[in-house]
Parts: structure tokens; C-alpha cells; sequence
């Protein structure tokens, strides 16, 4: 049981990354922090479900290398992060071939926590400009919606120099350009309709869980800078793996788990099972909906519903560790892998697990559509394939339309705070970000790290 009068500079509600990594921030500096979170478990949306000695994440993650607070969060350094091979598989009329791999960042560039990874990563696919044969299927050039062939040298040599100069090019030159809906941008900047529908509208789409793209070009073209500079990866284990590790790097009794709160001040929390604990101040971590619970007025965005399906065969597909996209959208899956050859951890020794990732709402019998797609995707018979999971999210990802606020702001309030994917980006780049600034926020109002001077504003929490 909690002591219902416990003080603590800063409680922090939420246990997911943000409000985890937050806590992380304050308790290295020295202020003392109480995280409560209402689940039994610590994670939120990084939950990873155990079935038979597998691993099913509730989400279909892709994270990226490049993820600068991936390198800059406290506790994360010895995360191990499992490479999938370079760039992505494209399927398209019958036929995959490689894209997007960039010569530069085919090592370890922006991987520097992935260093195990990097030792066991699968080798690479086949080479980039070499279509491969969908098993089983007959061979044909693969073609674009405009009649001409999908990549080819040509294609593969635009792309190559289009991700050389995104990866050099400055975040803010980036934040500069004119905002639109993201599908909108890639027509306006004249690019070929082959390299939109054969590589560009699928890639972003699994990256921002946005099958219509109307994402803001801003975040679009930083989701792809991303894609650009590192290597998609998943954490090793499963996507517990994150805010698991970050929880064990705090000190021994700040997080509580099945403590729901109900209300918040700036020097209080009111909670559902243990009454009111006084604070310092108060850092709202939780998703964009339970935010607005505990602060009435706080913006709701849109959000991007996800299903995650989960399979086993006994028939592993001959993809390797690539992260392959369907460029014909002939079905519900935006992007499908065989995890367990990106990270063996995820399946009993012997075994194959198969997630894949639907774009949209939850439809009846997604798991029959899902089979039939795959077959093709995969070009075998998918029939006595084992359905291990589904999970369904419908509040999956944040929407970010234009105009979308990248930086909202963070401190409400001397003593009220609100931090999560909701106030950055809706990845897991935007969460920790945005936890990074809150607790930037906190520090500094509290006077931590620098002497304090009369003519500062006077802080309502203090460090003790
Ligand atoms: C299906 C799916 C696919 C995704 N795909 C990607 C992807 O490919 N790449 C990517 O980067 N990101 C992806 N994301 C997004 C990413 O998972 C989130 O951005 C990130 O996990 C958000 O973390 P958070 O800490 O902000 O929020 P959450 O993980 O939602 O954590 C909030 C926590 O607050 C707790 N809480 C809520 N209310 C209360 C209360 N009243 N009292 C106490 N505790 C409370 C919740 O139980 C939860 O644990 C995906 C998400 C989903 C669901």
C-alpha cells in the first residue's frame, strides 16, 4: 500500500516511455519523483503480449536508428535494437525487389546502442538493384501503375541520391518548406508517379500508420529523414524491451503500478485506490484522451486506428529479415515481416512468427483478409498458417494533419506539466522528445542545475 500522505517533488502519471523517461530525468538530477500508473504493468502502448513461448507486441513497431532520443535518453544505452535488413522489400506485380537502401547507412551509423544487434544482424538481402522472384509465383517484369518497370538501376540511382540529400539536410531547412497534407507534398514536388506509388505512399504509410497520408508534409519529410540517415529496427525481445529497461534504471520504489489518478493540481494528485498524494509538481505522461480526462480543455487529436496479426508457419518465407510493403495495395496489410529472422528472441528455437500490420479501422474477419493478402505478398499458401494474435488499437497513433504543432508546449502551468507522443510527434521519437522538454521544463522551474537568482520567476515546487 502507498502512504496516502507520501510527498515527492514530482509525481508523474503514466508509465509508458515518456512519463518513464521523464522520471529517469528528474530522479538523475536529484529530485525525488513518484511515478503512478493505472495498468498492472509498466509500458502503455509498448506492451508485449507472451503466447507459447512467442513474443507478439501489441504494436507493429518500427523504429528507426535515427531517432535522435533513441542515443540522448538516459537508461536507453544498453538497449539492444535488432536491425531488419537494408531499406524495404516492395511487392509489386508479383514480384519484390529492394529500395531505399542507402550506401552510407548501411552499418552502424546512428546505431550506437545497437552494437549487439550489429554482431548478429541477418545479412543483408539480395542486392538492391536485383528483383527476386516471389517463390512459387510466375516471373514478370514488375511494372508501375504508369506501364514502366519498378526498380530498376534507374529508379534504384534517383532514390539513392533523393535519401543522400534528405539525409544531409537540416531538420529545420526541412520544418521551412510550405506544410500540406503529406500525399498532397509528394505530388506537388513533381516527383515521378512511379517512385510515389512504388515506393514513396507505402513507405510512408507503414512509417506514420497513415494509409491516406494526410499527415503533414513536416512530419512526413521527418519520418523519412529518419528512413534516410538509419536502419528500421525493432527492440530486442519485443517493445517491453523499452520502458522496461528505462523502469529498471530508476531507483527502487518510484514507479507504482494499479494506481489510477483522478484528478490534478500543481501540488497534488487525487488517486481512485489510495486518495490524494502532495507534490512539488505534476507531470501528466499519459495518451492524448486520459490527458484531456484530467485537464478538461487539453487538445484531442484524430487518431490512426492499428491492427497487429500475429502468425506462425512451419514454412518460414524466403524474405530473410526484410520489412516487406505492398507498392499494388492489394489488400489490408501495409507492412508484414518474419520477425523472428529480424529477432530470433521473439520465437521459440525452430519456430516462425509472422506480424503484420493493418492500416484503419477494425473490420470483421480481418484475420481471412489478412491470410489471403499475405499469400500473395509471400507468394505460398498461407492456409495452415497459425494465427497466434490479433490486437486491435483504435487510439493507436496521434494524427498529425496540418497544421501540426511539433513542439506543443509542454508546461501549462509553474507546477502542471503534460508530456507524450501527443505533444511532438506520434512515434516513439515524439514521445521521449517531448518527456525530454517537460523534465527541461520541470528542472528548470524547480532551480535545478543552475543558482537561482531574485529576478527568477519564483518556482510553486522545489527540489528538496
Ligand atoms: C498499434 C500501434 C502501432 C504503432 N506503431 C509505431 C511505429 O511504427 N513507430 C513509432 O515510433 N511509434 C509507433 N506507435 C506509437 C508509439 O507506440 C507511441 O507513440 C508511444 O508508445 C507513446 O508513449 P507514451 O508514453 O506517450 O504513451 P502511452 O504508451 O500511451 O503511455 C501512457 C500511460 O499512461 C497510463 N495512464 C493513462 N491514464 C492514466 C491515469 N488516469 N492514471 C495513471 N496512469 C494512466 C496508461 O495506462 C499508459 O501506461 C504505435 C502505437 C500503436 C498502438
Amino acid at each position: 500500500m502507498l502512504e496516502p500522505t507520501y510527498q515527492a517533488d514530482v509525481v508523474v502519471v503514466g508509465a509508458g516511455i515518456a512519463g518513464l523517461s521523464a522520471a529517469r530525468r528528474l530522479t538523475s538530477a536529484g529530485v525525488t519523483t513518484m511515478v503512478l500508473e493505472a495498468a498492472h504493468e509498466v509500458g502503455g502502448r509498448m506492451a508485449t503480449e507472451k503466447v507459447d513461448g512467442f513474443r507478439l507486441d501489441r504494436i507493429g513497431r518500427l523504429l528507426s536508428t535515427a531517432y535522435p532520443e533513441l542515443r540522448l535518453t538516459p537508461g536507453l544505452d544498453g538497449l539492444a535494437l535488432s536491425l531488419f535488413a537494408p531499406g524495404v522489400l516492395l511487392h509489386s506485380d508479383g514480384r519484390h525487389h529492394r529500395a531505399g537502401v542507402q550506401p552510407g547507412t548501411r552499418g552502424a551509423r546512428g546505431a550506437l546502442h545497437a552494437v549487439r544487434a550489429l554482431a548478429s544482424a541477418p545479412r543483408p538481402g539480395p542486392g538492391p538493384r536485383r528483383p527476386v522472384a516471389v517463390p512459387g509465383r510466375q516471373v514478370s517484369a514488375p511494372r508501375s501503375r504508369t506501364g514502366a518497370p519498378l526498380g530498376t538501376a534507374v529508379d534504384q540511382a534517383r532514390l539513392g541520391a533523393a535519401f543522400t540529400k534528405l539525409a544531409g539536410t537540416p531538420v529545420e531547412r526541412l520544418l521551412a518548406r510550405p506544410e500540406m497534407p503529406a500525399a498532397e507534398a509528394l505530388v506537388a514536388r513533381g516527383l515521378p508517379a512511379r517512385t510515389i506509388d512504388g515506393f514513396l505512399r507505402p513507405l510512408l504509410s507503414a512509417l506514420l500508420c497513415d494509409p491516406d497520408l494526410t499527415t503533414s508534409s513536416r512530419s512526413a519529410d521527418l519520418a523519412l529523414r529518419a528512413f534516410a540517415s538509419g536502419r528500421l529496427c525493432l527492440p530486442e525481445g519485443g517493445a517491453e524491451a523499452l520502458p522496461q529497461q528505462l523502469a529498471r534504471t530508476l531507483p527502487p520504489g518510484t514507479v507504482h503500478t494499479g494506481v489510477r489518478v483522478t484528478s490534478v493540481s500543481t501540488n497534488s494528485v487525487t488517486t481512485a485506490e489510495h486518495g490524494e498524494f502532495r507534490c512539488g509538481a505534476v507531470l501528466i505522461a499519459t495518451g492524448a484522451r486520459a490527458a484531456a480526462e484530467l485537464l478538461p480543455g487539453l487538445r484531442v487529436p484524430g487518431f490512426h486506428p492499428v491492427t497487429v496479426v500475429h502468425h506462425t508457419t512451419d514454412e518460414p518465407p524466403a524474405t530473410g529479415a526484410s520489412l516487406l510493403l505492398d507498392a499494388d495495395r492489394g489488400g489490408p496489410v501495409a507492412h508484414t515481416a518474419v520477425v523472428s529472422r529480424v529477432d530470433p528472441s521473439r520465437a521459440p528455437a525452430g519456430r516462425t512468427l509472422v506480424t503484420s500490420t493493418v492500416l484503419g479501422p477494425h473490420t470483421p474477419d480481418i484475420d481471412t483478409a489478412v491470410r489471403v493478402h499475405l499469400a500473395r505478398l509471400y507468394g505460398m499458401s498461407t492456409a495452415r498458417w497459425e494465427t497466434l494474435g490479433v490486437h486491435h488499437t483504435a487510439e493507436a497513433v496521434p494524427a498529425m494533419r496540418p497544421p501540426h504543432d511539433l513542439r506543443r508546449t509542454v508546461r501549462l502551468l509553474a507546477g502542471l506539466y503534460v508530456c507524450g507522443d501527443h505533444r511532438d510527434t506520434g512515434t516513439v521519437q515524439g514521445a521521449l522528445h517531448s518527456a525530454h522538454r517537460a523534465s527541461a521544463a520541470i528542472l528548470a522551474d524547480l532551480g535545478v542545475g543552475r543558482p537561482l537568482h531574485t529576478a527568477d520567476p519564483v518556482p510553486t515546487a522545489r527540489a528538496a
